[in-house]
């Protein structure tokens, strides 16, 4: 007749186990003692003895006990109450290796809470001989860093630093600038404007002008710094963003002068196997006007990206395989004329670039937001 009780605990199946020899050096003469008497004896202390010695902690230790050796449902326990119901011989086998099985197991127990509770107050003990946590120290920005290579390289060719204010009047931001009065960037749609006059500059090339007026020819200058337009944010524009402006006025400066500073600025930049074009465009200030693309990295100029679902066509250049670098051109006469220098006289060029879109393309960020959104992750890569 079976005990009357509740039912046997169950040993689950996904606690982690380990070999218990460390805690018990005789395990394996336990486990021949016990396979003598009955391998089922045998196999409980084996797989008893492997769960107490994988419990990571006391708490799990503890489980383990209770499922095993709890005085309500633990397995061996149920085992031993069970031992009347048993024929005599039956009775004496079992109940010799249920009280050997429950004696080990208490003694494995006890070992594994021991390890356990040493290696906790080791990790809650200060050694005082450990080096100190470095505090975190962060770096500079990757637009300033590639503001700083720009400014650099011009260095070498001969260029100075002109800053310029961020809030600018319309006559240096436009009419001094040779932008018709019915130019759509002199639109509300296209530019913060402030006042009817004063405006957050669109570009860094209003320098031009107060540096033109500040200075006598041959000048050599560029003009970095923030520019803000009222865009729809997307993954290739911001409604601000940083350029820097060049500039170079001197007697008989052509397009080949120009040329031949941009080449040198594409081949630093990108290395000489970067492909570029120019094409001719028109920005009201130059005549002729060119703009100089480089080849996408993100599509490597193929115009699509693999995504989920197959290729889809690639944000940053918008399928076409090319990003505009920089607009550049000869500076036009009435530019000149605006800032009372003689274009019978002088001649120059000047050009203008985007340093959002210099990183985008030399790190292969494809969002132009990463850059003001101040996620650590993103900002330390750099
Ligand atoms: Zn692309």
């Amino acid at each position: 007749m079976p005990a009357a009780g509740p039912p046997a605990a169950a040993l689950d199946p996904s606690w982690v186990t380990a070999d218990p020899t460390p805690l018990a050096p005789d395990h394996a003469q336990r486990l021949a003692e016990l396979s003598a008497l009955d391998p089922a004896l045998a196999d409980l202390y084996r797989r008893g003895a492997e769960l107490l010695a994988g419990a990571a902690d006391v708490a799990a230790l503890h489980e383990r006990q209770v499922a095993l050796l709890g005085r309500e449902r633990g397995i061996v326990t149920r085992g031993l109450a069970e031992l009347p119901s048993l024929p005599v011989e039956a009775r004496k086998v079992r109940g010799r290796g249920l009280n050997l099985i429950k004696r080990w197991l208490s003694e494995i127990e006890a070992a594994r809470r021991l390890v356990l509770e040493r290696a906790a107050e080791t990790r809650e003990t200060i050694d005082v001989t450990l080096p100190g946590r470095r505090p975190w120290v962060g770096h500079r920005h990757v637009l300033g860093r590639i503001r700083d290579e720009l400014l650099d390289l011009f260095h070498g060719l001969g260029y100075s630093v002109y800053e310029s204010p961020e809030v600018e009047r319309d006559e240096y931001n436009f009419t001094k600038l040779n932008f018709p009065p019915d130019h759509p960037a002199r639109d509300a749609h296209d530019t913060y404007f402030l006042t009817d006059d004063v405006l957050l500059r669109t570009h860094t090339s209003p320098g031009w002008v107060r540096a033109m007026e500040e200075r006598k020819p041959p000048l050599r200058l560029v003009f970095p710094g923030r520019v803000y337009r009222a865009e729809q944010v997307d993954a290739s524009h911001m409604d601000q963003f940083h350029q820097i402006d060049g500039l170079f006025v001197d007697r008989n400066v052509s397009m080949a002068d120009l040329k031949a500073t941009l080449n040198a600025f594409a081949r630093a930049i990108y290395g000489v196997e970067a492909r570029t074009r120019l094409i001719p465009i028109y920005f009201p200030f130059v005549e002729p006007g060119c703009q100089m693309d480089v080849e996408c990295s993100i599509c490597g100029g193929s115009g699509r990206v693999a995504g989920e679902g197959g290729a889809r066509r690639c944000a940053v250049c918008k399928g076409t395989g090319w990003i505009e670098l920089l607009g550049a051109g000869m500076v036009h006469t009435e530019v000149f004329r605006a800032v009372g220098y003689d274009p019978e006289e002088v001649t120059g060029f000047a050009f203008g670039m985007g340093l959002e879109r210099i990183a985008m393309m030399r790190y292969g960020i494809p969002e132009i937001r990463m850059f003001l959104e101040n996620d650590v992750r993103f900002l330390r890569q750099f």
